[in-house]
């Protein structure tokens, strides 16, 4: 008997935003690239048998990033994110009990970010945003930001923050191709962005600001503990935390499986930040929906656990019918 499952870091792809997709290439190999267009395209019967297989019962959808995170005119991305917008809930419309969607935002403009956020809520349904790391070097700590925060922490939907390149490439990767993209680098640059979020006080200002991480939270569960004694000694004085870093992430974050199919850093995750705050993803399919079912039907979990990292706090995150 499969445990009933949500998943939350589901990729699709629109024809006309694979141009956007170009600098994700240098990330991953021809061969997989090559693989995955078709698949991402489809939104049917192929699918569905992957979910079906795992107990999938419904996959809340976004678009294989950076999208038009990367377009250098900001009228132009705003535009193409609505469309990006509008395409999903026309594909998702008559499948509703099986997907859910996530609103893909032209983080350039961030009022119209904002605005479209609470349109793709309000009117097309979607759970939430997926942001695909900084965009043109901005990161979502910038005070530019503080009006699509309010206005995602009035809404109360969660924004996912997933892994896009930095905004150069940092000397350390140099000549090291394997460590530029899922292997390594997207988890620095990832995690970095939440920290960034965190010790900004961003949290102080809107307590409500959900935030999601996908990757069994990109390594940082594991550095709590570590985050809270040398911010004391890393901090020069002129920043101002209510609470201890850690009770930021405890409060604010929720991790996902996605792309993390290993026990160590489930049992980490879960006991660093609680049960309540890991669900369960794929990745797809860019991760195989087959081993993240398997691994997590058979995960060192107890069965209350299972529940709810497989479901039940999907369900309460996203507002779902229990
Ligand atoms: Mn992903």
């Amino acid at each position: 008997m499969v445990v009933s499952k949500i998943a939350l870091e589901e990729h699709f792809m629109h024809p006309d935003f694979v141009d956007y997709w170009a600098n994700t290439r240098s990330n991953i190999s021809p061969n997989l690239f090559g693989k995955v267009r078709s698949v991402l395209e489809d939104f049917g019967e192929q699918r569905l048998k992957q979910m079906d297989n795992i107990g999938v019962e419904k996959a809340i959808l976004s678009l294989a990033g950076p999208g038009v995170q990367v377009e250098k005119i900001t009228d132009v991305a705003v535009r193409k994110a609505r469309q990006c917008n509008d395409f999903l809930a026309e594909k998702i419309l008559d499948r509703r009990d099986r997907y859910g969607g996530f609103a893909h935002l032209a983080m350039q403009d961030p009022r119209k970010a904002a605005d479209e956020l609470e349109r793709s809520v309000k009117d097309l349904g979607f759970y939430g945003a997926l942001i695909n790391g900084q965009t043109n070097g901005a990161y979502l700590d910038d005070d530019r930001f503080s009006v699509f925060w309010e206005r995602a922490s009035d809404l109360g939907v969660p924004i996912y923050i997933h892994p896009n390149n930095p905004p150069d490439v940092p000397y350390m990767f140099h000549n090291h191709p394997e460590l530029w993209g899922p292997a390594w680098s997207w988890t620095v640059e990832t995690g970095s962005h939440a920290l960034r979020i965190i010790f900004s006080g961003l949290f102080d200002r809107f307590p409500n600001a959900k935030l999601v991480l996908g990757h069994m939270g990109e390594t940082l569960p594991f550095q709590l503990w570590r985050f809270d004694s040398r911010w004391e000694i890393s901090n020069r004085g002129d920043m101002q935390l209510d609470l201890p870093p850690s009770e930021y992430f405890k409060r604010n974050f929720w991790c996902t499986t996605a792309g993390v199919c290993s026990d160590e850093p489930l049992r980490c995750a879960i006991d660093a930040i609680g049960a309540d705050r890991v669900m369960f993803s794929v990745d797809y399919p860019f991760e195989k929906p087959q081993d993240a079912g398997d691994w997590i039907e058979a995960a060192p979990l107890t069965e209350e656990e299972r529940e709810m990292v497989c479901a039940g706090n999907a369900k309460a995150l996203l507002g779902l019918n229990p």
